[in-house]
Order: structure tokens, then sequence, then C-alpha cells
């Protein structure tokens, strides 16, 4: 396929060709971060009893009327009254304790005052007043979380409540990184005259972990085609992704489509898209299954050609899909588009006296890789936008 693909068609294209890996079970204490392959139910009604929110006396709301109130016992937390409150009567009781039966308010101690061994309360009770009542929150049965879910940390708390201590969730990707161009030096090597770090296979590196997958960073392959080939039939064997970086254009010594047309059995499901950055892009499936990205070298190309093509990919493997959060916001410069592209500028929120607005570099500059320094918002403009001016409102996805 060679004609010029829109962002969209090209995340199909590859969403649909994508496995969704095998589940595993996890201890739950591990699986923070990762998709869900189980729908959790809740186990019984939460909370499991009528309970006190405050630290106070329990009474009966029917005596609400009564100027004093005799002390009967305590309910604390963990340790419940077993008694049945008699009328005129209260119970002292601390956040979290069961409600004495008979009970079904409480006052909170601030509004109580003990003279000798009555007990008058300042304001008056209802039935259900500052109560927790049993089966509020959760009932047994319903539906907490479902398949596709990603767990963060307050979710482990919330499972955790139920005793849950393993759970299923999808396999991670592991996902190859490999760099080709012939000015490449791996960090830890020593640089050589015209050389610049691969600084790019550490970004994705990171970016992949981030998002779920497990990256392994592969030698740089130099700018020749048998390389090329050999280095992704290698890495197709022994991941669920091959990403690579650089060498996807159409100058002499990018070889990356090529090759992957080769390893993909003479065929390559993509190779260029309206996006800027990111013409080139390609994509391509292995004879043996395994997906094939290919990102374009410019670092700032290859960090929005991430979120955009490779990010719903890993989330495809987990059993998961990439929505991502996107709001509107005034830009705090002017942004030209290129009409026929959607264009991707990345950027950050930044709060003024005014509100939140995006601020992007002054002039975007692809090759320059030092704009991509504390980016967490990339502006999008539309294929038909020439261009937004300072102050008008941008679409601001948030990474
Ligand atoms: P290419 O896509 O191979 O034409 O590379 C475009 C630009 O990105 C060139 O200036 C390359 O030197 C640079 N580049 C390519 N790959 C990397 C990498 N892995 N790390 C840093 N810069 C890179
Ligand atoms: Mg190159």
């Amino acid at each position: 396929m060679n004609s010029l693909i829109d962002v969209d068609s090209a995340r199909n294209h590859i969403v649909e060709r994508i496995p969704r890996l095998p589940v595993q079970r996890l201890p739950l204490q591990e699986a923070c971060g990762r998709v869900i392959a189980q729908m959790v139910l809740s186990p019984s009604d939460f909370p499991h009893a009528d309970l006190s929110a405050m630290d106070g006396y329990a009474i009966r709301a029917a005596d609400a009327a009564c100027d004093t109130f005799v002390l009967q016992g305590e309910s604390a937390a963990g340790h419940p009254f077993d008694e049945v409150l008699k009328p005129g009567h209260c119970a002292r009781i601390f956040t979290g304790a069961v409600l004495p039966s008979g009970a079904d308010a409480v006052i909170m101690q601030e509004d109580a005052s003990i003279d000798d061994d009555a007990i008058r309360f300042a304001t008056k009770a209802h039935v259900g007043m500052n109560v927790r009542s049993h089966g509020s929150h959760l009932k047994k049965g319903q539906i907490v979380c479902d398949v596709g879910f990603r767990l963060g940390a307050s979710d482990i708390g919330v499972l955790a409540s139920f005793g849950l201590t393993n759970i299923d969730v999808f396999t991670q990707p592991r996902v190859a990184i490999l760099s080709t161009g012939d000015e490449l030096c791996d960090l830890g090597e020593p640089l050589k005259e015209g050389q610049i770090f691969n600084s790019n296979a550490q970004m994705l590196a990171a970016l992949v972990r981030t998002h779920g997958g497990i990256p392994t960073v592969w030698p740089v392959v130099r700018d020749v085609f048998d390389d090329m080939t050999r280095a992704l039939e290698l890495a197709c064997k022994f991941n669920d992704l091959v990403v690579t970086i650089g060498g996807v254009s159409v100058g002499d010594h990018d070889h990356v489509s090529k090759a992957m047309s080769k390893v993909g059995g003479d065929e390559l499901v993509f190779w260029k898209i309206r996006m800027k950055p990111g013409k080139p892009l390609a994509f391509g499936v292995s004879s043996g299954g395994t997906a094939m990205i290919g990102l374009p070298g410019n670092p700032l190309s290859a960090f929005v050609c991430f979120h955009q093509i490779v990010r719903p990919a890993l989330a495809t493997f987990q059993g998961t899909t990439h929505a991502p959060l996107c709001v509107s916001l005034p830009t705090a410069q002017s942004i030209r588009g290129s009409v026929g592209r959607k264009e991707f500028i990345p950027g950050r929120i930044a709060m003024s006296q005014d509100g939140a607005h995006f601020e992007g570099p002054a002039k975007m500059d692809s090759g320059n890789s030092f704009q991509l320094m504390g980016v967490s918002a990339l502006a999008v403009l539309q294929e038909d936008c020439g261009g937004v001016t300072q102050g008008e409102s941008v679409q601001v996805e948030i990474l």
C-alpha cells in the first residue's frame, strides 16, 4: 500500500492485526498498571453492617426529643456491643464500629455534654445520621470492574478490601527496539567523530515500559538492507512487537520499509500517513505473525508517533483500548498547521491568571529534539486546519 492514509485508518489497520495476549494470574500487589482479564464482582455487601461514621454516641432516632440519655455501653471498631440499645439510652461509639442493635443514628461527640450520669446532646438526631448503612456502598454481586480495566493504585486498594490476593491480567507485550543509522552510537560506547547518541532507543524503552510493555533495546543496526532484514527477522522471533526507529523514509540509506516488506512476505500494510510529524511510518506483519512498526528517526517525530500509533498497539496486546483524554484550551502562541495532514505539536498545559492554556515551542522544529524537554501534552490540528492564532482554542491531548 503506497498511498497516504489518515491517522485513524492507520490505527485501525494496526489494532485489527494485533492479538490480545494470553492471561496470567498475578499477586494483587504486582498488578498495578496491568489490565484485568476478569470481571470483579463485589463478594458481599459493603459496609457489612450499619457502621458509625463518627466518634460519638449511638442512639435511637425516635428518642431525639429526650432531654437526657443514660450511657448503656460501648461499641468500638472491632469490638461490637452485643446488647440491644434500650429506649432513652445511648452507647459510646467510634468511627467504623458496628451500631448496636436498636440504634439508628450517631451524634458526634463534639455535640455531647456529660453531667454526672446524664448525657445531653446539642443536636437532634434523625434516622441514619452519621451512619454508613449496611450495603450502601456496594451490593453483593455488583460489578466493580470489567475485563479491559487498567488497575491503578486506588483500584488495588478497592480489590484488597475484598480480600482478593490474586488477579487475572493480560500478559505484557515484549517489544524489541531497533534503531538504525550509521551516525548512531549506543549509550556506554565512545562517541566517534560525527556520531550522535542513540537517544531514541532510551526514550522509546521508557515509553514502552510506561505503557505496559517489556522493552528490549537492540544494538544499533547499520544502514544496510541485509543487516536490517536479518535484525528484523531475529527480533520478530522473540517478541510480540518490533519497533524500528529511523531509516523509514525514501533516502538512499533508508531500508526499513523494504526490509519490513521482505520479512512480511513481500507485503507492507501501510507506509505513509497524513500526519505531521511522522509522514513516513511503516507497518507490517512478519510471516510468523509479529507486528512491526517503523517510526521516523527525528526524536520529536518518534515521540509523537509513539503516542499516536504504538500506544494503541500496546493497549490492544493488553486487552484494552487507548482512549486519550482531550481538552480544549487556548494556545499561548500561534501555531501554523499543514492542511492535508493532521498535525501534533508537543508542549504542556500551563497555568496563568486567566486559567489553563497550551504552551508549545515558539516555533515547532521536528529536527530539534530539545523541544521534547518537559512535554506532557500534544496540541492537535485536524487535517483541514491551517493554523490557530494566539488565544484561540485548540484541542489538547493529555499524555
Ligand atoms: P532518519 O529517520 O533515519 O532519516 O533520521 C532522521 C533524523 O533523526 C536524523 O537527523 C538522525 O540522525 C536522527 N535519528 C535517527 N535515529 C535516531 C536515534 N535512534 N536517536 C537519535 N536520533 C536519531
Ligand atoms: Mg537515518
